[in-house]
């Protein structure tokens, strides 16, 4: 297998085969490109913006993704493709490359803030995290109508691991998304507030595409089961989309029939650190909590002899959500509580 290196205008995601590539988008300082690799399968029946495109690393220490999507570059094959399936294991090598959530080690930005108007194009917006959401405008969004987006906690959270995506108005395609969410046979799906600008997923809803995104495990490690999630949730979205021939089974919660549809779209859903400190979880994700119950202690080193502070559970639901790493920022969402839908 060769794996060619081309610039974005040579890209062939149309003809039929099976194509490997690394994708070099130029680099911001030196006399170099970034290589994203890019493999895109086009069978007999692909049809004019339609496809199903996978995302790793759009943050650059979320891994389960990155490893997943890795997985089915070998497990693919192009005799099964009868659609299209674009596979890009890491998307923000920048990021990758610094184990960092945003592109710490090039311009700093976080890619899935970077959806903005002008990414890539105006001067003020073109280093690499922005023109990398550029390439996906132009070259990717008009060619599928199928974005799974495949994130971890990284560093800030640990999960309920979950399928996610935003309320959406047209309710057919809401059922289509949560359906295809629901195949990822993780134990919890996250209906999320849509108020942060410049997302990747939020673009591709706009555009009315069926769009889902995951949180598989965190800590900047791997966790076997959101690997194993990550594959089952592709696999299934490319044969229940007609991309790809073959059956596919439910597997774990969504087998069970014992998935939690987990709502958090307002604010109260959200307990914020009212200082810098130590975090100490007492109850664990995933776990049903009462309004006013503590979730968990924010301890202040700086004055050692008083109290934790207690962070508390904003309304009635389930833990979603809470602080990875011990010390957290001011203002940091250290615990969020979903509210259970049926
Ligand atoms: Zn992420």
């Amino acid at each position: 297998m060769t794996r060619r290196t081309v610039r974005p205008e040579k890209l062939d995601l149309d003809s039929p085969g099976r194509r490997d590539y690394w994708l070099a988008l130029e680099h911001d300082s030196i006399w170099g490109d970034h290589l994203i690799p890019l493999t895109v399968f086009v069978g007999p029946k692909a049809k004019d913006g339609e496809g199903l495109v996978a995302f790793g690393s759009n943050h650059g220490n979320e891994y389960e993704g990155p490893v997943a999507i890795k997985h089915l570059l070998r497990e693919f094959k192009i005799e099964d493709v009868v659609g299209r399936i674009i596979l890009i294991p890491v998307l923000n090598p920048a990021a990758f490359r610094a184990g960092t959530r945003e592109s710490t080690l090039d311009d700093g930005v976080n890619l899935n803030r970077a959806f903005v108007p002008g990414a890539g194009t105006t001067p003020a917006l073109a280093g690499i995290t922005h023109r990398i959401a550029g390439f996906v405008r132009e070259y990717i969004w008009p060619r599928v109508h199928v974005v799974l987006d495949l994130h971890s906690g990284g560093d800030v959270a640990r999960f309920s691991i979950c399928a996610n995506y935003h309320p959406v108005d047209d309710p057919d395609l809401a059922h289509r998304i949560e359906d295809t969410a629901r195949w990822f046979g993780t134990p919890s799906l996250m209906v999320y507030q849509n108020q942060t600008p410049g997302l990747l997923p939020s673009e591709a809803e706009r555009l009315g595409k069926i769009t889902v995104g995951t949180e598989l495990g965190w800590g900047s490690a791997v966790c076997t089961d959101g690997v194993r999630y990550g594959r089952q949730g592709v696999r299934a979205a490319a044969i229940n989309h007609g991309q790809m021939l073959g059956t596919i089974e439910p597997i774990d919660f969504h087998k069970a029939g014992t998935q939690r549809k987990l709502e958090m779209v307002d604010r109260e859903c959200f307990t914020v650190a009212p200082f810098a400190g130590h975090y100490e979880p007492i109850i664990d994700c995933g776990n049903p909590v009462k309004a006013g119950q503590t979730v968990g202690l924010l301890h202040d080193f700086d004055h050692i002899d008083m109290d934790p502070w207690p962070a508390v559970a904003g309304v009635d639901g389930v833990v979603l959500a809470q602080a990875w790493r011990a010390p957290i920022l001011r203002g940091q969402h250290i615990v969020v509580v979903a509210r259970e839908r049926a």
